[in-house]
């Protein structure tokens, strides 16, 4: 059976490109059987606009909306471009970053999907993996190597690395790699590698800076945008939720909303900040809601089996901050929760992106407090609609008093719990992952403790602090629960 990809039926009401096959992008007979077993039936609007391009070795700038096959836009090309020339020792033949982990995970998971024809060695240089597998890989010559900015760095700094053989580069998720700081580090690897490059570079959206960076990197680039940045697809069904302010509020608040869902399948719970997807998390265990958590500072182990088991649904819930679940590869994700709303407005596009894919009915919520007028006001102008309430809006809930003390959140959201168990709850009572043994902790010490407290566990750990950081956007200081010190794994 052949996959159509949700975004087809863009192009046809569009009419951007014309009605085009694989076959006819120019890619090689071995990509192409590849591609045919994958199941796609038709390539993706910027596939088809990109591939072609970037298979005459010319520079390519390709925006197009999360989840909309941008991986494959590279991918494919360079495994036909791949094919002829051999790699030579410690002289990489391609380079591509990625900002995250995962998602570097991901880009080497397609290579194996669609170069299964090909006999080709591709590293994955990521942080929070040991450097010896990675030189041997690199050692024994690499064809395509696949990085974060911080663990490349890593490499060619250890000198193991020449970089002077790269003839592809390729820049993705432009963006997010904008807000997690990288640019410094893609500014320094840029220089390694020789000026006649072909360059690739893909970004879900395109802000004034990374215009700016495309300039900079790109020579005479085709430009191929797709969808406008800022749509969200017709099919999620979009709700803002008034709520008072404070976290413990916020949290019953989120539980509210995930009780009433009858159709929950699986859910992201976004949140803007590394700690309230500790505190989110911690909470929703306690009230044996059956979830995850996804964010920078986790290791490699612990986010692919948590990723894992929320794509297999053993974790229906996960709680994830905006750079861990950047551009994942999760299909079919049936509801998205904000908790909160996000400072960005467009991460709020890429966050309800997740759901409503493949033509599905999506459902997202955003638990909106006083505080946020400003930014749903951005939002809505980015997205060029009003956004409906449920049950009343900002003016219906009082400002929280100023120096109203809080209760201890434990007491207090355990009383508040509501009797009517959610869908989620009542397919998997306490269905607390086994990996994750913080959750069994007693109330008291996760009080204290950190929900999530993975650390890279390795040398890589002071570079990853500052280069997988998830939470460029917090307010420093103690207006939460716990001070944020308290987040920080105990060293080991
Ligand atoms: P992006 O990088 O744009 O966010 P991805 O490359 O991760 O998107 O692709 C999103 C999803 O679309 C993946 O599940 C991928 O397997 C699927 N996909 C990609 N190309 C096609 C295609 N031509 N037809 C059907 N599905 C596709
Ligand atoms: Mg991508």
């Amino acid at each position: 059976m052949t996959a159509k990809h949700p975004s087809f039926c863009q192009r046809q009401h569009g009419t951007r490109f014309p009605l085009t096959s694989f076959s006819d992008l120019g890619l090689s007979p071995k990509v192409l059987t590849a591609v045919t077993e994958a199941g796609y039936s038709e390539p993706t609007p910027i596939q088809e606009g990109a591939i072609p391009h970037a298979l005459t070795r010319r520079d390519v700038c390709g925006i197009a909306q999360t989840g909309t096959g941008k991986t494959a836009s590279f991918v494919l090309p360079m495994l036909t471009l791949l094919e002829r020339g051999r790699a030579r020792a410690r002289m990489p033949r391609t380079l591509i970053l990625e900002p995250t982990r995962e998602l570097a995970a991901q880009v080497a998971e397609n290579f194996d999907k669609y170069g299964k024809n090909h006999k080709l060695n591709v590293a994955l240089l990521i942080g929070g993996v040991s450097f010896d597998e990675q030189d041997r890989k690199i050692e024994r010559g690499a064809d395509v190597l696949i990085c974060t900015p911080g663990r490349l760095l890593d490499h060619t700094e250890r000198g193991k690395l020449l970089m002077t053989g790269v003839e592809i580069l390729v820049i993705d998720e432009a963006d997010r790699m904008l807000d997690m700081g990288f640019i410094p580090d893609i500014e320094r690897i840029a220089k390694l590698i020789p000026f006649t490059r072909q360059t690739l570079f893909f970004s879900a959206t395109m802000p004034p800076e990374i215009q700016k960076l495309a300039d900079k990197f790109l020579q005479n680039p085709a430009r191929i945008e797709v969808a406008p940045p800022s749509s969200t697809a017709a099919t999620v069904e979009q709700k803002l939720v008034a709520s008072k302010g404070k976290d413990y509020e916020k949290r019953e608040t989120l539980r509210a909303i995930i009780d009433r869902q009858d159709d929950l399948k699986n859910a992201i719970i976004f949140c803007n900040r590394k700690k309230s997807v500790a505190d989110v998390l911690r909470s929703l265990q306690r009230h044996e809601y059956p979830c995850g958590a996804l964010h920078g500072d986790m290791d490699q182990h612990s986010r692919t089996t948590i990723l894992q088991n929320f794509r297999d649904g053993k974790l229906p819930l996960l709680v994830a901050s905006d750079v861990a679940a950047r551009g994942l590869d999760i299909p079919d994700v049936s509801h998205v929760f904000n908790y909160d709303v996000p400072i960005h407005a467009e991460d709020y596009v890429h966050r309800i992106g997740r759901t409503g894919r493949a033509g599905r009915k999506g459902k997202s919520f955003t638990i909106a407090t006083a505080k946020d007028a400003k930014f749903i006001d951005a939002i809505e102008k980015l997205i060029d609609r009003k956004i409906d309430w449920e049950d009343g809006n900002l003016s219906s809930i009082a400002p929280a008093e100023a120096g109203e003390k809080a209760e201890p959140r434990t007491r207090r959201t355990a009383k508040k719990q509501t009797a009517a168990p959610s869908p989620a709850r009542q397919s998997e009572p306490k269905a607390v992952p086994a990996q994750d043994n913080r959750a069994s902790k007693p109330e008291t010490t996760a009080d204290k403790k950190p929900a999530v407290s993975n650390r890279p566990a390795n040398d890589d750990r002071k570079r990853s602090r500052r280069r997988d950081r998830d939470d460029d956007h917090t307010p420093v200081g103690f207006g939460d629960d716990i001070p944020a010190f308290m987040l920080i794994g105990a060293k080991n």
